[in-house]
């Protein structure tokens, strides 16, 4: 942590630019599991929508393995609960487009799922990165988001979300943001209070990078933070009201954080609360 590094204020103290007009611009995000649209990229996603752009969501795996903290209807897999929540969050940040790869959620870091013959971890990512290239060259995505080089917190699917993302990304020659988190700011208001700081901790690994290391962060209104908050908690067999308080929600989740490979993109139109924040 740099001692000199101030915290930024809330969001909901200051408005964000004013939303572009995005018509016509393509965007595709490719996430590990359902709830990870909503806690890293929900804000991203919503204002992309309602400045006009149409989203494409690709989910990699099921997040199978993610238990559940409310009852199952009989029958019910935990896979197919998530499949549904995350198809109702879809909705609710204006997702023009789902697809789920269908693979198997592969646990922490030593855990022997990582192995399993469908694990994300193990799965070749070259084909894979084609398959996330095929979707965004038909759908004309000049813009793909994913995972970081770190998995932003060291989970092996997040590791393989950025191989397949960042090799995507390379091979449709688009502009690629990886998604991160920014450490300093969370250290410093919002300390133990983001659902990445319990995830680092049962990996035992670090989790994020330092503000210098961060091209862009997207903010938004307090509006759009409470549908950040609704959509999180629509995910609701693996995040209850207790694991993202109000009182706290701002600091920790307000603000969605990036690194870009190539030229500034249509993140960048959505408006860089670096630049902005005072
Ligand atoms: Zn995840």
């Amino acid at each position: 942590m740099s001692a000199s590094a101030l915290p930024r204020p809330a969001p909901s103290r200051f408005a964000p630019p004013s939303l572009p007009d995005l018509a016509g611009r393509t965007v595709l995000a490719l996430h590990a599991h359902p709830d990870d649209e909503a806690i890293f990229t929900g804000l991203t996603l919503r204002r992309l929508a309602d400045a006009g752009a149409r989203t494409v969501l690709v989910v990699a795996t099921d997040g199978d393995l993610g238990g559940s903290r409310i009852a199952l209807r009989p029958g019910e897999t935990v896979g197919q609960r998530r499949r549904a929540e995350l198809e109702e969050v879809a909705g609710m940040l204006g997702v023009a487009r789902l697809v789920l790869l269908g693979h198997r959620d592969s646990g922490l870091p030593g855990w022997s799922d990582g192995t399993h013959e469908r694990a994300l971890a193990a799965a070749d990512p070259l084909p894979l990165a084609r398959q996330v290239a095929a979707i965004a060259d038909a759908e004309g995505a000049d813009t793909l988001l994913h995972d970081d080089e770190q998995g932003i917190y060291g989970h092996p699917d997040h590791r393989a979300t950025w191989r397949i993302g960042s090799t995507a990304a390379a091979l449709v020659g688009v502009t690629g943001y990886a998604v991160t988190i920014d450490r300093e700011h969370l250290q410093l208001v919002a300390r133990d209070g983001h659902l990445v700081h319990g995830a680092a901790r049962a990996a035992a690994v670090d989790y994020g990078r330092v503000t210098a290391e961060i091209a862009l962060a997207v903010t938004g209104t307090a509006d759009e933070l409470a549908r950040k908050r609704a959509a999180i908690l629509a995910h609701a067999s693996q995040i209850g009201p207790d694991d993202v308080p109000s009182s706290t929600f701002a600091a920790a989740y307000g603000y969605e954080w990036y690194r870009r490979s190539g030229a500034p993109g249509v993140l960048d139109q959505l408006g860089n609360a670096h630049l902005v924040a005072r």
